[in-house]
């Protein structure tokens, strides 16, 4: 039987009701769906190791001796030995948690291993590797991520199938493109990057570029068209700027502006003046005053009679936006609605909203998946928006087809990434810092000082020093080398500052002990103040004056700058201190001292684009804004940024587009609007 590129799964040989439904729900429905997923990497069997090296990763044949499973109940842990020789020389492999594989290799006599070499008291050691039972005739293998609970195997015997009676001749790249980039056919790559003839990593990448270059161009595109149609949303909300407004301003200011505040604000009032909706993104270092112009906007929207919403994306955030606005906005009714306002509370508020009572409302993005409606709604700020998804903010652009849309960031984004992630945005930039700010005083401390400088924090606290310490999270990886558990190390502390009382928070806390803990922290009841990560976007506490970052290598740069933004808020002189891991890596190393060097936001992240650690980047890919599946923004930087120039031309110039490309537009325009506005 014949299979074309686009027939559905379930006529692959081998793939039977429950593989359909198991794949279906993976998003798979044809077999080029399928094909995208890649191979994680190749074995090649005519090119085994020789001897084993200490950290050197390869394919080992391996004789087997004997194989034994252990079982710990209580902790739930199981531990796979099997003892084998690697040309006479005694290895041992060890699997955790995986006692199936016991039958697999008492059975077998001979295997080969694929993994990374180490030791273990004095003996070579493999700690979960693949394995293969017989390689008679296959000279490369593919190996998957499991799909599901499809296995690596599984998925290799499928697609081989599929290859044996794929005959297809689809194209969906213009031939401009193809030409352009000098890509083969689809199917031929996919081949290539599937099971190619000859074993050459670097080959089978440029086999890969063509499907990395299309998501890309893919993304590109519906980023532009979303653009096209919001930059011409005509306005319905007018606004006037009249001296009574003028004044309320003046009122609600605690401070002068710094002179990018001023222009950025007035960036908001041409956009409000204009014929369409505004569509703006304030990018501003860490501590630079944006909320404070997003306020403005807010209350330029109330004083003309409308509503506003302000979206932080996390509650304690939310809180504090919201404690700060009922100083702001004295003649407003606000109100604020989280994942932990009670019930009917939410009642009243959602009410309040469609009655028109309530003029600004503080809110996490539940704030938008409920079916709130408004009164009278023309103005939507989003805090920290690099922190929404792709999904969930292309529904907010969805939701703000009318209104007023002003969206802020801290992430320092190099301006050619800029363009790739917000060329639909205007952007305001807040680049001087509030008068009076001292750059703050970054140090590493060496393991052998770690006692005296606690002797020394010890004696700031006494004099009113207030304390951030950042704790890592544990990682599942870690589990078998680290006893101390988090809440183990903060106990730690609460010894140490005895009898000064330390807080600690984390993500374990329930929002009543977060707020309650940060309360006692702005108001100087406690000193000291102990938490994960959590506390690394927005947290303003104007006087804390030190942060102690334990473990500091393990962050990568955009997260160690955001955190160390916690301190140095107001005028007071404010430290950074960087605690390094036992295992600090040479990157980790290099991560640590760029802090140090530099205090400014921009200089950082063009430091970290250039070491490819990625810190800003991958920020925004955990965080959703990029998560490609075949695509790696670090690694296919350029593809992208080649991707987004085509996109433009191809926007412009409709000969270029063929009917895969028009068929694409033509399905975000109907997600555009098919989206109903209230
Ligand atoms: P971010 O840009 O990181 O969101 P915030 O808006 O939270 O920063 O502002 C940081 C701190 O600086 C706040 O305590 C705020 O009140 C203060 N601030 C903002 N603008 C000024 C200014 N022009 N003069 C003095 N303090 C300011
Ligand atoms: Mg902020």
């Amino acid at each position: 039987m014949i299979l074309k590129l686009s027939s559905p799964i379930g006529k692959v040989k081998g793939i039977g009701e429950k593989y359909i439904q198991i794949l279906n729900h993976q998003g798979i429905f044809s077999v080029f769906d399928l094909l995208l997923r890649f191979p994680v990497y190749h074995i090649d069997f005519s090119s085994s190791r020789s001897e084993l090296l200490v950290g050197q990763e390869g394919l080992f044949p391996i004789e087997l001796k004997n194989a034994r499973l252990t079982r710990n109940f209580k902790k739930r842990i199981s531990l796979l030995k099997v003892n084998g020789y690697f040309k006479q020389q005694p290895i041992q492999i060890v699997f955790f948690n995986q006692p199936y594989l016991l039958e697999f290799f008492q059975k077998h006599e001979k295997v080969w291993i694929y993994g990374k070499v180490e030791t273990r008291d004095q003996v070579f050691q493999f700690t979960n590797p693949g394995f293969f039972p017989d390689i008679k005739e296959k000279k490369i293998i593919p190996v998957y991520r499991r799909i599901a609970t499809i296995k690596s195997g599984q998925i290799r015997r499928i697609m081989e199938n599929i290859f044996e009676n794929l005959e297809d001749d689809y194209e969906n790249l213009p031939q401009p493109l193809l030409e352009k980039y000098n890509f083969k056919t689809i199917s031929h790559s996919l081949k290539e990057v599937h099971s190619p003839v000859k074993y050459n990593e670097n080959y089978i990448n440029i086999q890969k570029q063509r499907f990395v270059y299309t998501e890309f161009l893919l993304f590109e595109l519906e980023l532009q068209k979303i653009r096209t149609f919001f930059s011409h949303v005509s306005r319905i909300h007018g606004y006037v700027i009249n001296d009574k407004i003028k004044h309320s301003i003046e009122n609600s200011l605690s401070f002068e502006l710094t002179a990018d505040q001023i222009h950025a604000f007035e960036d908001i009032v041409n956009d409000l003046k204009s014929d369409y909706t505004m569509q703006r993104l304030i990018q501003g270092d860490v501590g630079s005053g944006k909320t404070v112009v997003a306020f403005l906007a807010l209350l330029v929207a109330k004083e003309n009679g409308y509503q506003g919403a302000f979206l932080a994306p996390t509650e304690i955030l939310v809180n504090q936006h919201f404690r700060k606005a009922t100083d702001f906005f004295t003649g407003a009714q606000i109100g604020i609605i989280t994942g932990s306002t009670p019930l009917q509370e939410k009642k009243r508020i959602i009410e309040g909203l469609m009655k028109g009572n309530i003029d600004i409302i503080f809110g996490t993005h539940a704030l938008l998946n409920e079916k709130i409606q408004f009164k009278r709604l023309s103005m939507i700020v989003i805090d920290e928006q690099h922190r929404f998804g792709v999904s969930q903010r292309a529904a907010l652009y969805y939701k703000s087809k009318s209104v007023d849309l002003l969206v802020t960031t801290a992430t320092p984004i190099p301006r050619t990434l800029l363009l790739t992630l917000f060329n639909d945005l205007r952007v305001s930039k807040i680049e001087s810092m509030p008068a009076g700010r001292k750059p703050i005083i970054s140090k590493i401390i060496k393991p052998e000082s770690r006692n005296s400088f606690y002797i020394w924090l010890r004696k700031k606290i006494e004099k009113g020093a207030k304390t951030f310490i950042v704790l890592p999270l544990i990682e599942k990886s870690d589990f078998f080398h680290s006893l101390r558990s988090i809440e183990g190390e903060a106990e730690y502390y609460k010894q140490a500052f005895a009898p000064f009382k330390v807080e600690f928070i984390s993500g374990k806390s329930s929002s009543l002990q977060k707020d309650r803990a940060l309360k006692a922290f702005f108001s100087g009841k406690i000193k000291i103040l102990v938490a994960t990560t959590l506390i690394e976007v927005g947290i303003d506490v104007k006087d804390s004056d030190i942060i102690v970052i334990e473990n500091a290598d393990r962050y990568g740069l955009a997260q160690l700058h955001q955190l160390r933004g916690r301190v140095g808020r107001g005028e007071l002189q404010s430290y950074c201190y960087l605690h390094p891991s036992p295992n600090i890596t040479r990157n980790g190393k290099k991560r640590l001292t760029t802090i140090v060097s530099s205090c400014n936001g921009f200089e950082i992240a063009e430091i970290d684009l250039k070491m490819r650690g990625g810190g800003f980047i991958s920020g925004l890919e955990q965080s959703g804004f990029l998560d490609f599946k075949i695509g790696d923004v670090k690694g296919d930087y350029s593809v992208l940024i080649e991707a987004q120039k085509d996109a433009e031309q191809i926007m412009k110039n409709k000969s270029m587009q063929n009917s895969f490309i028009s068929d694409f537009l033509l399905s975000v325009q109907r997600k555009i609007e098919s989206i109903s506005f209230s």
